[in-house]
């Protein structure tokens, strides 16, 4: 199926399904037409299937047809946390439990269609997870290279699509390219984080903010980021509804970095198109895993989209992310992993620094689920031992005014 490609940084077209960069070296993504798009249009289909005319694959079977539609829920618990009027838009509601499968749902029907016999993927996390459910509903080969020391839990929730689950050794990093490689070479499509079709994908997640707020429009919408691949997605989506005339002024894209790996962060604060790779010294463990990239593949085009809608990148520690991680909680009823919560930290911090004022509307993106990190047995419970025929007088003595 051949593809209209383009790079938001040259220019240059491409009418090549299976690439993925430009010659200049950046990420590409897909045209579409959206002048002819209105909100009316695909109504009667489900979940991100209503923006099938701005998608380049047709509606596929299967599990995709459950991914997007995900709720856009106002969250005045959150407001005093954040600094400011908040929305959660609650991408842990997908079929795997985080906003990639938005861009399997599209990446994987497109492969199949080109007639590629296997997919694959580079990831030991929610992308390999979406990935071989997404492949699995398709009954497709999928091929799934996680590094060699992965965890046990992490493992189980990708095997349980029974993908090729291969253990790499060596400089982990470095797969992107390979992945590349890979795929021009073999009958085997590897789909990276930024492959074009997935970036299509996630700019349903933009459309279905401004479906859902219409006729108000979001002033800031925030979002973890690691490889630059959602960010990207939700710049296109942006870009398409200027095109359609169903946007007048964009909303600023805040992007949040965990600190122990914020090349982002420091490209933007240094006002530096171009990300510079951080080296091993210069990074650090953190609890936010599903972010913290040092070398991100789209992370120019992450920059240009927080420059063109006058955003912000910020990074935000552990101690931070543990605190908004409770809040999303306790204060609004959302179990999201510690990447998502990020969402929460960085724009208290923005806020704290006037960048953003209590009576702005921000969407946070919860991109993931906590649920998947649930059950590993190191969360901190405290509860009480009652008998049975002290209940009464204890609950009385605790419901007491
Ligand atoms: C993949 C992922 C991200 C980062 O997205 P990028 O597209 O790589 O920038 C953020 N949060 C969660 C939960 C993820 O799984
Ligand atoms: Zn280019």
């Amino acid at each position: 199926m051949s593809l209209s490609l383009s790079c938001y940084r040259c220019g240059e077209r491409y009418d090549d399904g299976t690439r993925v960069r430009c010659d200049c070296g950046e990420p590409l993504w897909v045209d579409t037409e959206p002048t002819a798009f209105s909100w009316g249009d695909c109504r009667d289909r489900g979940g991100m299937w209503r923006y099938e005319a701005l998608l380049p694959v047709d509606r596929p079977e299967g599990v995709a047809r459950a991914a997007g539609g995900t709720p856009l829920v106002r969250s005045p618990g959150l407001d005093d946390a954040a600094g400011a009027r908040v929305f959660v838009k609650d991408e842990g509601e997908n079929p795997t439990g985080a906003y990639k499968d938005r861009g399997s749902a599209v990446a994987v029907p497109h492969t199949v269609a080109t007639g590629d016999d296997v997919v694959g993927t580079v990831s030991y996390g929610n992308m390999a997870i979406s990935t071989a459910a997404h492949a699995a509903s398709l009954d497709r080969e999928c091929v799934v290279f996680v590094p060699e020391r992965t965890s046990s839990v992490r493992l189980e929730l990708i095997a349980q699509y029974e993908p090729t689950i291969v253990q790499v050794a060596g400089d982990y990093g470095k797969l992107y390219g390979d992945a590349l490689d890979l795929s021009e070479h073999l009958p085997i499509d590897v789909l990276v984080s930024d492959a074009p079709t997935r970036i299509s994908g996630y700019k349903t997640a933009l459309f279905e903010i401004y479906e859902s707020l219409s006729p108000a429009a979001p002033d800031v919408i925030a979002l973890p980021v690691s490889s630059g691949g959602f960010a990207s997605g939700v710049w296109l989506g942006i870009r398409d509804l200027e095109r359609a005339g169903l946007i007048a002024e964009p909303p600023r894209l805040c992007l949040v970095q965990t600190a122990t790996a914020d090349p982002l962060t420091r490209a933007f604060e240094a006002g530096e198109t171009d990300p510079t790779p951080l080296s091993p010294d210069e990074t650090g463990d953190t609890i936010a895993h599903s972010i913290g990239n040092p070398d991100p593949p789209s992370g120019a085009r992450a920059l240009a989209a927080v420059r063109d809608t006058n955003g912000a990148v910020v990074s935000v520690t552990d101690d931070e992310i543990r605190t908004a991680q409770r809040r999303f909680a306790v204060d609004a009823g959302f179990c999201v992993e510690p990447a998502s919560a990020t969402t929460l930290a960085g724009v208290s911090r923005l806020a704290d620094r006037g960048d953003i004022a209590a009576d702005e509307s921000v969407v946070l993106v919860p991109t993931g689920t906590g649920f998947k990190e649930m059950g590993t047995g190191e969360a901190e419970v405290t509860t009480e031992t009652v008998r049975r025929d002290a209940l009464r007088d204890q609950l009385e003595s605790l419901l007491a005014p």
